[in-house]
């Protein structure tokens, strides 16, 4: 089982797809269930959503973290969804 600060060290990793898959999914089920990592991890995800909402197009950090970033709001649910 992995701790916390693994999960908070890699975070950023995780959501820009970088960890491997199985790495991944520790961290994944780790964050299901981890009430210190979770609103770290729903922060970011702000953070990310608010960075892809003000570099739409060029310059954005990648396409594919912006669907990712879109994922996991999705996955949260609608009540940290940014302002407009
Ligand atoms: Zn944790």
């Amino acid at each position: 089982m992995i701790d916390c600060r693994h999960v908070i060290g890699r975070m950023w990793e995780y959501l820009d797809g970088e960890l491997p898959e199985d790495e991944a999914e520790e961290i994944r089920a780790h964050l299901d269930v981890c009430g210190r990592c979770n609103p770290q991890y729903q922060f970011q995800i702000r953070f990310l959503s608010a960075v892809v909402a003000s570099r739409p197009g060029e310059g954005a950090p990648s396409p594919a973290l912006a669907g990712r970033v879109k994922a996991a709001l999705d996955s949260i649910g609608p009540d940290i969804h940014p302002a407009g």
